[in-house]
């Protein structure tokens, strides 16, 4: 988990280019298409009202009134929509009313999100009086409905103007925009960046404009929106009862009373100003619609929908961690089984539980698109732990996430397999995926408080899980949580299972999700950096636990870390992982002793271990990791590599065999080297 998110977030568009991808963004979604089609189409009637109008709206025709539509047979194309009560073309009264109404909401509109936006900001920043104020007199507003105290205050207005339409519809909307704006400008002041921002001195203007605004915005065009199509309604209603426009500006709402009066002989007065309200107002709501999904994508229907690969397993390099396709590609055979691929995985075995083959997981984004893991594969027995290891954004927990298929969007595995027991996981159906989780394949992860609900007590939760796969009595899930408790070592499991998460420690609560976890029995349970927020004590006690439960089950592990120490100390098979490949592999004895790649190398002496000679430094490893939306050709370590080569500028290098069962992505292992007996 720790190493997904910063890369994603990195890689956010930068605001300027924001336009662009919001109206792409927009194109892409079909209702969208079709309501901001008709907004625009309704919004240039509006505006270019006076030049598409085919008659003077206002002007009168006794001689020829209510006169039919062109479809009658008694109709004309001289007034296509037929002319009202008195002889007024209808078509021009209906332009032109589009013209009074939207200019009129779209005014409205801004009053109010202008005035809710400064008084949401204000009120949820700076808290206490100011927002107590401002709330309060927001109640006190909503207490009187809109309707009738736009009613009361139209009615004694002698002479109205669309001024006073406009400010008696927009102002009284800034509490919906308020309230909105509050909430989220109260949540973001207190995450952790803005706190950051706060301690580095950051005055509290900047941190309001600089950290709080550009993450609180996007909300108001989807309300401004959502809000026009209410406005629309709302001037029609007023026009309707008589307390809109003056009769010499061309109202929806005007028409439609005036039709009403002639409904039996001319329904089409009444229906045409109706539909036009409605047409109007659908448009604007599709178009909200879309700019929902835009701004936050995480409404999107079907946003946590793992994506199922359904084509079959596609030809690729013939390596394993073939990191020098993109120099050799042209020569690679044109199909790649998932035997000649285990040809490379570390640990091939007939009784692998888990076999990832070329593994290759992207999150697209606006512009880029970044490439966490790049054909990663290895072999998992059953029984068997195995340690990945690499620095934050190495691939490891995409890895991992990718096995549970539990990736968050915009994530999604684009090639490969992730054979589990003989089933390819990304290729399954979400109900066969569903059934394996939990029961089959669990999951750990680093922050134990976040994963269980707070407002749920341990007991209900383990339960929950225990019979969601199990079919079993209130009693007997009970009895399983309570031993499961005690097998991870809590001595009082009655009352740990009584207790809601916030009673209790970082350290208790991941033993409870450990417990949770292999409540189950389950053959895999994958560990995502399952102790690095908790204290060294803590972490041994937990480790140690772990370790017991899973050789007592005979549970398969992957136990994921940046620290290589603990990987030497609890794990069975390590691999080290590196811009989002393997960089080298093998039984962990071999790799801690005599590590082959420099990254390897340098982890281990980038950490304290207690074999090193007093007085000896550790040394940081130089650089940082290359950015995973643009990683160079060559091998990717090559930046940072004390032994870098010319040819590691240029080649990715294969995994090369470098002792039984341990191998290596480096060219100073590549069989040429090491016949001439260069390494
Ligand atoms: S020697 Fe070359 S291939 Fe090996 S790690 Fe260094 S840069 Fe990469």
């Amino acid at each position: 988990m720790s190493d997904a998110l910063p890369a994603v977030e990195a890689a956010a568009p930068a605001p300027a280019r924001r336009g662009r991808f919001t109206v792409r963004a927009l194109a892409r979604r079909r209702a969208a298409v079709i309501g901001s089609t008709g907004l625009v189409l309704i919004a240039g009637l509006a505006v270019f009202a006076p030049w598409v109008a085919p008659h003077d709206p206002a002007a009168q025709d006794l001689g020829n009134i209510l006169a039919p539509p062109f479809w009658d047979s008694a109709g004309s194309w001289e007034h296509a929509l037929g002319t009202d009560a008195l002889g007024r073309d209808t078509a021009s009264r209906l332009i032109h009313g589009a013209r009074n109404s939207l200019m009129i909401s779209f005014a409205a509109m801004l009053i109010g999100s202008l005035l809710g936006l400064a008084a949401g900001i204000v009120s949820g920043f700076f808290g206490g009086k100011v927002d107590t104020a401002t709330m309060r007199l927001g109640e006190i507003q909503l207490a009187f409905p809109f309707i009738l105290l736009a009613i009361a205050i139209l009615g004694v207005i002698p002479g109205r103007t669309p001024l006073h339409l406009i400010l008696v519809l927009g102002i009284p909307g800034w509490i919906v925009y308020a309230r909105v704006v509050r909430s989220r400008v109260l949540a973001e002041r207190e995450r952790d960046h803005v706190r950051a921002a706060a301690a580095l001195g950051a005055r509290r203007s900047r941190q309001l404009f600089r950290y709080v605004l550009p993450s609180v915005w996007q909300v108001v065009p989807v309300i401004a929106m959502l809000d026009i199509g209410f406005l629309v309604i709302m001037e029609s209603m007023l026009s309707f009862l008589g307390l809109g426009l003056p009769p010499r500006f061309p109202s929806w709402g005007a028409m439609l009373a005036e039709g009403r009066r002639n409904m039996v002989i001319s329904p089409w007065l009444s229906i045409l100003p109706g539909l036009a309200i409605m047409l109007t107002v659908l448009s604007v709501n599709l178009t909200a619609d879309g700019l929902a999904d835009v701004f936050d994508p995480k409404l999107r229907k079907g946003t946590f929908r793992r994506t199922v690969l359904r084509l079959p397993e596609r030809a690729e390099p013939d390596t394993a961690n073939d990191h020098g396709a993109a120099t050799r590609r042209a020569a690679a055979p044109p199909q790649r089984s998932v035997e000649a691929g285990a040809r490379h995985a570390p640990a091939a075995s007939g009784s692998a539980l888990l076999r990832v083959r070329d593994l290759k997981v992207e999150f697209p984004l606006p512009g880029r698109t970044i490439k966490a893991v790049r054909g990663v594969s290895f072999d998992l027995g059953r029984g068997e732990t195995l340690g990945i290891v690499g620095e934050s954004g190495s691939g490891k927990s995409v890895t991992a996430l990718s096995i549970g298929q539990l990736l968050d969007s915009p994530g999604r595995v684009t090639g490969g397999q992730i054979l589990f027991d003989g089933q390819d996981l990304t290729r399954i159906s979400d109900r066969a995926m569903a059934a394996l989780r939990g029961r089959r394949i669990a999951m750990i992860f680093q922050n134990p408080t976040a994963s269980l609900s707070p407002v749920f007590s341990i007991g209900f939760q383990m339960r929950e899980a225990i019979r969601r796969h199990g079919r079993l009595h209130r009693e007997e899930a009970s009895r399983i949580a309570h031993d499961s408790l005690w097998a991870v070592g809590i001595g009082d499991p009655d009352r740990v299972l009584g207790q809601y998460p916030f009673q209790l420690s970082g350290g208790m609560n991941q033993r409870v999700m450990i417990a949770m976890a292999m409540a189950a029995r389950p053959d895999l349970l994958i560990a995502d950096e399952p102790t690095t927020a908790l204290d060294v004590t803590t972490q041994a006690q937990i480790l140690e636990r772990l370790r017991d439960l899973v050789q007592a089950e005979g549970t398969s592990l992957i136990f994921i870390t940046h620290d290589i120490a603990l990987v030497a100390e609890h794990a069975d098979r390590v691999v080290v992982m590196y811009a989002g490949q393997i960089c080298e592999s093998g039984p962990t004895e071999q790799v801690i002793s005599e590590p082959r790649h420099p990254y390897t190398r340098a982890l281990l002496e980038s950490v304290p271990r207690p074999d090193l000679p007093a007085g000896v430094r550790l040394e940081a490893i130089p650089g940082e990791l290359p950015d995973p939306a643009s990683i160079p050709d060559g091998c990717p370590f090559a930046p940072r590599c004390p032994h870098v080569m010319d040819v590691c500028r240029t080649v990715n290098p294969d995994q090369f065999p470098v002792a039984p069962d341990h191998r290596a992505a480096c060219h100073l292992w590549s069989p040429d080297r090491t016949r001439a007996g260069t390494p």
